[in-house]
């Protein structure tokens, strides 16, 4: 099966050279694609070819997600906590640790698929998520993994374990995981924070990780209480924990936030060549504070954190915080926005080859050329221009509309399935 791409305008995503041509996009999870094909006559398509007329849009390369949040989907516009959280533990366990233990595989399910539309709507074909269901922690996992890839988006999962819900619920996490990774499917071991997750845990989620010869995801130092409670419990910070258990050397983990650190976790992270997954917007949202991230890590990425599913507009948040926490350039925040796909290449997962892209329709008022695309980037292409979607050579989005699934008819579930997590709240 061929997708043939008809006078695009190809931007190169990393030297952003910008061509006029035809692009054949192959199938499959490993597909690439071959510029300047010969568009063939319509009489002479295999089946299951097609052609999309492309003239005027901008082709590029579709974006990817380092830190995102699916069971979060049903919170949107849910009822305020009954108490009124004044930090961010307090919005931890009055809104997310009393959201999270209510949800069942139905609602986990819809809210995968809903959110697997939103990120094929806004041109984001592959999704690192961060999972927690406390209560429905058996086949979460795969549960996500079938509602991501009946909409066709790729993605790398994990289950957030932690000792926060009791031995019994740490143990499913660990056996949900392992039986997840031992499935063949791409992800990390999962776990929630440091200051939820004691030394034994520490060390099985290390052992599991080496097993399946993955890394850990999870989120560090995301406010100061991470810190106080590490110095207090352990005698050390979060990232010397970690360090010392081996977590950095693992080089498929993904740390989110790393917000609070001392200039000494600093130089480990930056020494190690660990990954990072920065999410401004939620830290903003959480009153966490926000850093620069030019001295903790040489490789971040961008993730949402459940927040949305847009990472245009992650990016352009990045990029105006950036401006007060580290002076950041057009090319830094645009390397971190790309940085995603550099990540899943070293790791080795399928999914994200030259194959996935989005079709612009790009209404620029000014020339667009190698040399402004980056101020284009930053001030000009939003998730608005997104028309079509192509994740493994196959498409999911035509003339802004999914067409994998029947979206009215997901979104009517989701809505349900929010309403029955509500009541329960
Ligand atoms: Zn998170």
């Amino acid at each position: 099966m061929t997708l043939y791409l008809k006078d695009a305008l190809f931007v190169d995503w990393q030297n952003l050279a910008i061509s006029p041509t035809n692009l054949a996009v192959e199938a499959g999870p490993r597909g690439g694609i071959h510029p300047s094909a010969d568009i063939p006559n319509k009489d002479a398509l295999a089946p299951g070819d097609r052609i999309l007329d492309c003239s005027g849009k901008v082709v590029t390369k579709s974006f990817g997600c380092g830190h995102h949040h699916i069971y979060s989907t049903l919170a949107r516009g849910m009822p305020a906590p009954a108490r009124i959280p004044e930090n961010f533990p307090q919005i931890l366990e009055y809104v997310w640790w009393h959201l999270d233990k209510r949800l069942d595989l139905e609602m986990i399910e819809a809210s995968a698929l809903a959110s697997a539309i939103y990120c094929a709507k806004n041109g984001v074909t592959f999704v690192i998520d961060h999972h927690a269901s406390p209560f429905a922690v058996k086949d979460s996992l795969e549960t996500i993994a079938r509602a991501f890839d009946q909409v066709g988006i790729s993605h790398m999962l994990c289950y957030e374990i932690s000792d926060r819900d009791g031995a019994e619920v740490r143990e499913q996490g660990l056996a949900e995981t392992d039986t997840f990774l031992s499935s063949g499917r791409p992800g990390h071991v999962g776990l929630h924070a440091s200051f939820t997750v004691g030394d034994p845990l520490l060390k099985d989620a290390i052992s599991l990780a080496e097993k399946h010869q993955t890394g850990l995801h999870i989120h560090v130092a995301e406010d100061r209480a991470d810190q106080e409670q590490a110095l207090a419990t352990y005698g050390k910070r979060v990232v010397e924990r970690l360090n010392e258990v081996g977590a950095l050397n693992l080089s498929k983990s993904v740390f989110a936030h790393c917000i609070h650190l001392s200039p000494k976790e600093k130089e480990l992270m930056h020494q190690s060549g660990a990954w990072v997954a920065q999410n401004v917007e939620s830290n903003q949202n959480n009153n966490v504070g926000v850093t620069g991230y030019d001295h903790i890590a040489k490789q971040v990425m961008l993730g949402t954190d459940g927040m949305h599913c847009d990472m245009l507009r992650s990016a352009k948040a990045a990029f105006l915080v950036g401006q007060a926490t580290e002076g950041i350039g057009f090319d830094t925040i645009y390397h971190r926005f790309r940085n995603i796909h550099r990540y899943i290449q070293a790791i080795g997962v399928d999914g994200d080859t030259d194959n996935n892209l989005v079709i612009l329709d790009y209404d620029a008022p000014t020339d667009l050329t190698r040399d402004n695309f980056l101020g284009h980037f930053v001030f000009g292409i939003e998730a608005r221009h997104v028309e079509s979607v192509i994740c493994q050579g196959r498409l999911l989005v035509e003339n802004r509309q999914v067409v994998t699934v029947d979206e009215k008819e997901v979104l009517a579930h989701a809505r349900a399935m929010g309403r029955k997590l509500w009541e329960k709240m």
